[in-house]
């Protein structure tokens, strides 16, 4: 048995809970974080002119069907019970999303009950899609033209740069479709808040005696002889030099605005007109309603295809990124000892409590094999 320590690169969720299960079993874990904090993605900071907690790189909210993983967060945090409901501003008209009877109601100007809705919406949606091949079928065979011109067309050339006839019908089934009037993004059983954000989330699970997070720090391969095993959440064709080319990602550009007061009274607003260069506009302290605040800040959220050094946000799931993922896969597996995870190391559109579920998997796989 060696006891040489283990490294972990990357200190997001994936990281961070790999690094405290290994560290909980007795390893030694360190922990290289290229950027100056943890949290990855999911950093959250005070705003140091407002006192807002700002979701530095976008929303996020936690949502999960895992019992296992709600217990896990709240290990470490006050979940604060929070639901997300996301307004889309159409033609210079607000509606509610996901769309839901009210939403119908509104966009075609009716009364529907459930059941009328759902015959209205049969007699609209393209029933000669039956196997959805891409986005726009998907959307035409779920709520037909108009709704998916409204709302799903505009927004998803913004924020995907490309045709949604070239996009994966996955990427729509996302969202729910409702017949009645719960506006809840989402359909988990829980739902939530950290109270004082994720950064301090993730640094609890990260304070462990056996845990030395090295932050502004590269993993480099030549370390790989002083550690016994790796667990890498970076970019998959990064840990490969990118030698079988570049796998497509997504990124994000936030630009901040402050305000005395209220800016618009919500979250989260989508744009989804392709008149409006930005996709959505959320206000951070509507996400932590607990606090109260006299100032307000708000980000318009840009999204653009991820150039080398920009930080990739969404992977992008075409027949040619899965075919070079495959490559890159067989790479991977060939490494004998590493296990790359996550959102980035895996190349797929992972949600948190998902990231949070593989990363207690692998660690427990690791460890029935590695016993101290
Ligand atoms: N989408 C859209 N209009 C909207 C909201 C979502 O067209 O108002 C599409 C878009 O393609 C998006 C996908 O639905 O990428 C999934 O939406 P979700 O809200 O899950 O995206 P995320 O919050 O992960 O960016």
């Amino acid at each position: 048995m060696s006891y040489k320590p283990i490294a972990v690169v990357g200190a997001g969720f994936s990281g961070a809970v790999v690094a405290q299960q290994l560290a909980d079993a007795g390893h030694n874990v360190h922990v290289f974080e290229s950027r100056s904090h943890i949290g990855g993605n999911c950093h959250t900071e005070r705003d140091s002119d407002t006192g807002i907690m700002a979701h530095v790189y976008g929303p996020h909210i936690f949502h999960t069907n895992n019992e296992e993983v709600w217990r896990y967060v709240n290990r470490y945090c006050s979940m604060e019970a929070y639901v997300n409901r996301v307004k889309a501003c159409v033609k210079g008209n607000i509606y509610s999303l996901p769309i839901n009877l009210h939403t119908l109601n509104q966009f075609f100007s009716r009364t529907f009950n459930p059941k009328e809705a759902q015959e209205f919406l049969l007699g609209i949606r393209d029933r000669a899609i039956t196997n959805p091949q891409n986005f726009e079928e998907q959307a035409l065979s779920m709520v037909g033209s108009e709704l998916y011109e409204a709302f799903f067309k505009g927004y998803t050339q913004k924020q995907w740069g490309r045709d949604p006839r070239t996009l994966p019908a996955s990427i729509l089934k996302r969202l729910p479709l409702r017949f009645n009037y719960d506006d809840n993004y989402f359909s988990h059983r829980y739902q939530g808040i950290p109270r004082e954000g994720y950064t301090v989330l993730v640094g609890r699970i990260l304070d462990h005696k056996n845990i030395t997070t090295f932050l502004g720090q590269m993993y480099e391969k030549s370390l790989a002889q002083d550690y016994q095993h790796v667990f890498y959440s970076g970019p998959l064709d990064k840990y490969f030099d990118s030698s079988l080319g570049a796998l497509a990602y997504r990124t994000l550009r936030f630009e901040k605005h402050t305000e005395v007061g209220d800016f618009q009274g919500c979250a989260v607003m989508n744009y989804c007109d392709s008149n409006f260069p930005f996709t959505r506009i959320s206000e951070h302290k509507y996400f932590a309603p607990w606090e109260q605040h006299e100032k307000t800040i708000y980000f318009k959220e840009f999204s653009s295809e991820a150039g080398g050094e920009d930080i990739p946000f969404y992977p992008i799931g075409l027949a040619q990124e899965n075919e070079l993922l495959d490559r890159y896969q067989r790479l991977a597996s060939a490494e004998e000892h590493i296990t790359f995870l996550g959102r980035l190391g895996t190349y797929r559109y992972l949600d948190m409590d998902v990231t949070i579920a593989e990363a207690l998997a692998c660690a427990k796989s690791f460890l029935l094999k590695n016993r101290i």
